[in-house]
């Protein structure tokens, strides 16, 4: 069946697509018992949660643009940031207080894409510094580092909640290859093709071009590609590259700024433990603290119990020139394939049923079936009647043509039980923050949600101004109606 874009992509549609209702309805349509039963569990959890707002309109903000001066004090130095930024409101009704303590310095839990990404727009923006604590003490190593990097200007146009976000983000992006280096980052603009396959795709007439298609012209396609986008609306990014050159630009715009290794497993406010200086600390695993004017939770699936992660393997594969379209291939499995400009593809596809994540970041366990299963799928769609190989790609498993060996992992896709982020304060805590749940776009959403997270965190501290580019209340994370319990445990016992 041919699909489009909007209405039935496995990954890449709109919230819709994501919710835990969706799911269950595609799980039923592959008569996945165990999937529809771990599903199910999750669609009482949200029905449970009455969500309410996923569907009003967003207004489409009309961003001025300011010039404002910043003299920030940090605990060693004070430097003086001159930025264009765009006013942003707080939309949660946390900020702008007038004789608020000032932030100057934000302990981020989770060194993911969209950690990271705050981290940088409060040091480009506002001048501010960032304690970035992570289980690993590395920057992406989990989904953040691991994902394709695909990313789309319009393809959640249709959700009110994503489309103004991810348009803004598409923009950022641009902006983070002229600032970082387009080649730092493996930044391009590419197309995006789908290409119908079958078992016995030799139906097409012998000898007949298929339309379109750089590369995907297997002996197995059944029909002409269809164009889901072209260069002015797809771009791609490589995610790890991405978020280790915004690390260490954040260490060059706010030097205070570090990394630390340690898991956080609770805030700490004023009548806690936080410190008299401190409005908020951050107690990690090992009981110590990390004192800050914000703490904002960024920790990917583990972030809350209402949350889950849905594994996806991948597989980094050598091509044998550099590719320019990436392919969702429609039948045969669905697999996708993200050509890079390094001359290498990202395959990926089967995703396991959600579940709460017990797996430690950067320790997923990868399944070397679920591997092979990839591999077999894109091999059968894309591969010439001899069945051996694709012209283009080299799928081997044995790394030993010559070639760089292929790269196989393993992550989760974070998402919350209606397949929209929570971006905002934590509903009764002051100065407590979360953002996460960005479920198959998060690199693309990145930029635009640390952002807007980055100008909330700082107008609570009479910083930033009244207009967003993205207003966040869709996203409040008070929507689910109950307390959010934070970054449970690691493990079964969650
Ligand atoms: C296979 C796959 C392909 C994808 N491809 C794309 C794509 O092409 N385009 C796109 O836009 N998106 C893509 N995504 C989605 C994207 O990768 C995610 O949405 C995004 O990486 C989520 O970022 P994050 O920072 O929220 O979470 P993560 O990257 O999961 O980071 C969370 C971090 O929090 C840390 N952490 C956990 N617990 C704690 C704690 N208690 N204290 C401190 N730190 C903690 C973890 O160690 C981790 O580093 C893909 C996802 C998958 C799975």
């Amino acid at each position: 069946m041919r699909w489009d874009k909007n209405i039935l992509s496995p990954r890449w549609g709109n919230e819709d697509n994501h919710t835990p209702e969706r799911t269950m309805i595609r799980a039923f349509q592959k008569t996945d018992l165990r999937r529809v039963a771990s599903v199910a569990l999750l669609f009482l959890l949200a029905t449970a949660d009455a969500f309410r707002t996923t569907h009003l309109p967003a207004p489409r903000a009309s961003p001025t643009t300011a010039k404002t001066t910043t003299k920030t004090k940090t605990k060693t130095k004070t430097t003086t940031t001159t930025t264009t930024t765009t006013a942003m409101r707080s939309s949660t009704g946390t900020g702008g207080a007038g004789d608020e303590p000032p932030v100057t310095h934000v302990v981020v839990a989770g060194a993911g894409v969209i950690g990271v990404s705050t981290a940088y727009y409060l040091a480009k923006n506002f001048g501010v510094a960032t304690t970035l604590v992570d289980p690993t003490g590395t920057i992406a190593p989990a989904a953040s580092g691991k994902a394709g990097g695909f990313l789309a200007l319009d393809w959640n146009d249709n959700s009110p909640a994503l489309g103004p976000l991810a348009r803004r983000s598409f923009a950022l992006h641009e902006e983070l290859a002229d600032d970082l280096g387009a080649d730092t980052i493996s930044y391009r603009r590419l197309e995006c093709v789908s290409v119908p396959v079958g078992e016995n795709g030799g139906r097409r007439p012998a000898g007949r071009k298929l339309e379109g298609i750089e590369w995907a012209e297997g002996a197995n396609a059944m029909g002409d590609a269809s164009v889901l986008g072209g260069t002015r609306t797809i771009a791609q990014v490589h995610p790890k590259k991405l978020c280790d050159a915004m690390w260490e630009r954040v260490l060059e715009l706010a030097p205070e700024s570090k990394l630390v290794r340690g898991r956080v497993v609770a805030p700490e406010d004023k009548d806690g433990d936080a410190g008299a200086d401190a409005a908020v600390a951050a107690r990690l695993e090992d009981g110590s603290l990390l004192e800050g004017d914000a703490l904002l939770y960024s920790c990917g699936p583990w972030t809350a119990t209402n949350m889950y992660g849905t594994k996806y393997h991948s597989l980094v594969v050598p091509t044998t020139r550099v590719l320019h379209q990436c392919v969702f291939f429609s039948g045969l499995g669905d697999p996708e394939v993200y050509v890079r400009g390094d001359s290498t593809a990202y395959c990926t596809g089967f995703p396991d049923p959600p579940v709460r994540v017990a797996e430690h970041p950067g320790e997923e366990e990868v399944r070397p079936e679920a591997i092979d299963r990839i591999r077999e799928s894109v091999r059968a769609a894309s591969s010439f009647a001899d069945g051996a190989s694709t012209s283009y790609l080299v799928l081997g498993d044995d790394g030993d043509d010559g070639r760089q060996a292929p790269l196989e992992q393993a992550c989760y896709l974070p998402g919350t039980a209606d397949g929209i982020p929570m971006m905002g304060r934590v509903p009764g805590k002051e100065r407590t923050y979360v953002c996460a749940g960005h479920t198959c776009w998060g690199i693309l959403l990145g930029p635009a949600s640390g952002e807007a997270m980055a100008h909330e965190i700082a107008a609570a501290g009479g910083r930033g101004s009244s207009q967003p580019f993205v207003d966040l209340g869709m996203f409040s994370p008070g929507r689910f109606g109950r307390p959010l319990e934070l970054v449970p445990a690691f493990g079964p016992e969650r």
